[in-house]
C-alpha cells in the first residue's frame, strides 16, 4: 500500500509526499496521471450552422480542450460499452449550442443532454458572434486517454526526491541559518535545525559552506509530486485514480510471478 501525506490542496492544485517507493515507480505514478487516467473530452461535433469568423475544424478543436467535469465512475470508453460502440448514455454526453450574435459563446452556454456533466469553467471563450452571425451545434464528448491525444491528458504533474539533510558534528553554525536561499534552517538554543525540508532545492550552499559538515542528498525514496488537473477530475481524484491503478498493476504482476514458480 502506497502512503501520500498531503501538503496541501485546491481546486486545481495538489501537493504532497510519498513515501518507499522508487524511481521506476515514482516515475510510472506520473505517467500514469499525466496519461493512463480515462478522462471526458468532446471528440466529434456535428455543425448545422456557422457563420463566425472560425473555421470548424477550429472551433472543434477549441471544444476538445475544454476540461469536462463527470461522474468518474459512471461512463465507459465507448469500444468497451454494452451499445458496441454506437454511443449510449453510458458512453457519450451530447451538448447542444445555438446562439447568435453579437455575443460571446463561451463553454458554458452548452447545453449538455446529461446534467451531471460540464465544463471545469464556465468563461471558457469558444468564439465571438457579430451581428446577425449564428452558430449552431451537437458537440459529443466520450471518454479517452492522454496516450491517444493531449486532450485526455488528465494532470500537468512535476515530482522530486525529497533531500535528506544531515547536520554532522560542529554543524550549529549560525552561518548555515543565514546564507541557506531557502531558508531551510533554523538557528535555535545554539542548534542548528531543519523547520522547512521540502523547501530544499539541493542547491548545496550549506554543504560546501560547511565543508559537508552539513550533509544534503536526495532520498532516493520519497518524493514530493505537484499535481495540476487537466481535465474534470479533481487533483485527490486523479492521485487516487492513478494510485489505484499502480497498485493494479504490481497485483498482476505478483499473480504472474506466483504462475512461473
Ligand atoms: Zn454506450
Amino acid at each position: 500500500m502506497l502512503e501520500i501525506k498531503i501538503l496541501e490542496k485546491n481546486k486545481e492544485k495538489i501537493r504532497f509526499t510519498i513515501d518507499d517507493i522508487n524511481s521506476a515507480l515514482a516515475g510510472e505514478l506520473r505517467r500514469i496521471m499525466i496519461s493512463g487516467i480515462p478522462t471526458m473530452a468532446i471528440e466529434w461535433v456535428d455543425f448545422v450552422k456557422n457563420d463566425s469568423v472560425l473555421w470548424d475544424e477550429i472551433i472543434a478543436s477549441r471544444l476538445g480542450l475544454i476540461p469536462l467535469v463527470y461522474d468518474a465512475k459512471f461512463y465507459n470508453f465507448k469500444n468497451d460499452c454494452k451499445c458496441d460502440g454506437k454511443g449510449c448514455t453510458h458512453c457519450q454526453v451530447s451538448f447542444k449550442l445555438k446562439k447568435k450574435g453579437p455575443c460571446m459563446v463561451y463553454a458554458g452556454d452548452m447545453v449538455p443532454s446529461d446534467e451531471k456533466m460540464k465544463p471545469f469553467y464556465e468563461k471558457i471563450l469558444i468564439v465571438e458572434l457579430t451581428e446577425g452571425q449564428e452558430i449552431e451545434f451537437e458537440a459529443f464528448a466520450q471518454l479517452g486517454l492522454g496516450k491517444e491525444h493531449a486532450k485526455w491528458q488528465a494532470a500537468v504533474v512535476g515530482y522530486r526526491n525529497i533531500p535528506k539533510i544531515t547536520i554532522g558534528k560542529d554543524g550549529d553554525n549560525e552561518e548555515y541559518e543565514k546564507r541557506c536561499p531557502r531558508h531551510v534552517f533554523v538557528f535555535e538554543d545554539k542548534k542548528l535545525k531543519v523547520s522547512k525540508l521540502l523547501d530544499c532545492n539541493l542547491c548545496l550552499q550549506c554543504m560546501e559552506l560547511s565543508n559537508g559538515v552539513v550533509k544534503v542528498e536526495p532520498d532516493e525514496t520519497n518524493y514530493v509530486f505537484n499535481v495540476e488537473t487537466a481535465c474534470g477530475l479533481k487533483p485527490e481524484e486523479i492521485v487516487s485514480r492513478a494510485i489505484d491503478i499502480v497498485e493494479e498493476k504490481l497485483d498482476e504482476f505478483s499473480k504472474d510471478l506466483r504462475k512461473l514458480k
